[in-house]
């Protein structure tokens, strides 16, 4: 009996779980068990980076390849503005339903606040937090970042910039930065729709069959996809916990409640309104996607089973799908943009800061900003987060980016998820408003 692709990833989380706790239980003391589990855990981290690798590796071709055979294939430009009018609509609309839920919950629950004042606890766990090397040096990239995006016009010029880049080949070298490689084959694939189908047919047939080999080569990436995450998860949970998660724990449920409510209650809503599908369905649809998302905290290398769960489980055409989920990929984190808005809050909160409401409409719009620069990788948003903080003269920015940050495996792999679930609701409504026959049997 053949066990489902999801069922296959679910049970590999789980059994990682397991013995990601066993490791754990069994101590840090030194000795040949430890000596053991150390073993185990560095092959686990080099056979989930192979598995992430492989999924990144194919992310360059199989953007070139889907943009450009998805647009070529729309008959003309015309509906192609079409599309992306309804696609940044969309997008730009459910980041701030997202954002907004965010700003509620935290202001109704203030995580940051203890009767009413800055809690202290928090506050002590923030400063006692060592630091790792690996930690220091994010925050210290992140810091960088963030002083050269101070004002709101350097982090809307900053898109441009990213958006046309001097190179594409460097642009598309850039970990997590798909939008000058995007821009550029829209542009290459526009320009193929003003020639005559005799000229460019040779090149069009060409990157439909490069598309169609990156398919191949998605599945056969898919079936190892158990494996790959059974070896990222071991070591999460293995090296997760410690007093900080403790004392984060208000700060945690917010984040969770509010990023729950956002894909189980609003995101549901919005496709029943705007497609008309039953959400349990979509969600059959897109469950490898989910998980592979939740596990690998990286919306960027989950594109690839993204693309195949839309199109393959959903019944949403390739045009469409080429269209949306890349960009979306890379300028749309519901997940990303709610959970900046929080922590920029919770922060606040326990530095004793007030924000006025003028303040927080300014988070608000910082967030949907820099969330759309957010690269498609691992802990990303911490370099937003740091942006806004400075922005907003927050003090003690660089210890609570650092504490944030010791804690965010979690928080990462959740809001992934749901990054990549609104990239997926845009797909089907765009889907279902261009006429296709979407999530039918
Ligand atoms: N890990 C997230 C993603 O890939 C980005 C972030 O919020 O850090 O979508």
């Amino acid at each position: 009996m053949k066990i489902k692709p999801h069922w296959q990833i679910l049970l590999s989380l789980v059994l990682a779980t397991l013995m990601g706790l066993l490791f754990r239980g069994m101590g840090k003391e030194p000795g040949i068990a430890t000596d053991f589990v150390n073993g185990v855990i560095m092959t686990c981290e080099v056979v989930g980076k192979l598995f992430l690798n492989l999924l990144k590796m194919i992310i360059v071709p199989l953007v070139v390849s889907s943009v450009i055979a998805g647009i070529t294939s729309l008959h003309g430009v015309k509906g192609f503005g079409r599309l992306l009018g309804k696609t940044t609509g969309f997008y730009a609309v459910t980041s701030l339903l997202a954002i907004c839920l965010g700003l509620v919950l935290v202001n109704v629950i203030q995580p940051g606040l203890s009767d009413g004042v800055p809690n202290e606890t928090v506050r002590a766990a923030f400063d006692n937090h060592e630091a790792t090397d690996e930690e220091k040096a994010k925050v210290e990239n992140a810091k960088s970042e963030g002083d050269s995006q101070k004002s709101f016009f350097a982090q809307l010029s900053g898109f441009f910039l990213r958006m046309v880049p001097t190179n594409v080949a460097s642009a598309a070298a850039v970990n997590g930065q798909m939008l000058g490689l995007i821009f550029f084959s829209i542009l290459f694939a526009v320009a193929m729709t003003r020639l005559p189908l005799r000229q460019v047919s040779p090149l069009r047939d060409f990157f439909v069959s490069l598309n169609d080999v990156m398919i191949v080569l998605t599945q056969a990436i898919m079936a190892l996809a158990p494996i790959g995450i059974y070896a990222l998860i071991v070591p999460v949970v293995y090296k997760t916990g410690g007093e900080l998660y403790l004392a984060l724990g208000k700060y945690f449920f917010t984040v969770l409640l509010a990023l729950g409510l956002h894909l189980f209650v609003v995101m549901p809503l919005v496709i029943k309104i705007l497609a008309g599908v039953n959400p349990l369905d979509h969600f059959r649809a897109m469950r490898t996607a989910l998980l592979t998302a939740f596990s690998t905290a990286s919306s960027s290398a989950t594109l690839p089973v993204t693309m195949r769960c839309i199109q393959d489980n959903a019944g949403v055409s390739k045009s469409t799908a080429s269209f949306t989920l890349p960009l979306g990929a890379t300028v749309n984190m519901d997940g990303t943009a709610l959970y900046e808005c929080v922590a920029v809050i919770f922060v606040a909160q326990v530095m004793g800061v007030d924000m006025p409401l003028v303040a927080q409409f300014m988070v608000v719009i910082s967030a949907l900003l820099t969330s759309v620069g957010v690269a498609g990788i691992p802990s990303a948003s911490l370099v937003a987060i740091m942006i806004i903080l400075t922005s907003s003269n927050i003090p003690g920015a660089e210890t609570a980016v650092i504490a944030l940050l010791a804690v965010d495996r979690l928080l990462d792999m959740s809001r992934t998820a749901v990054n990549v679930f609104g990239d997926s609701c845009c797909a089907l409504v765009i889907a279902k408003s261009e006429g296709e026959k979407v999530l039918q049997g």
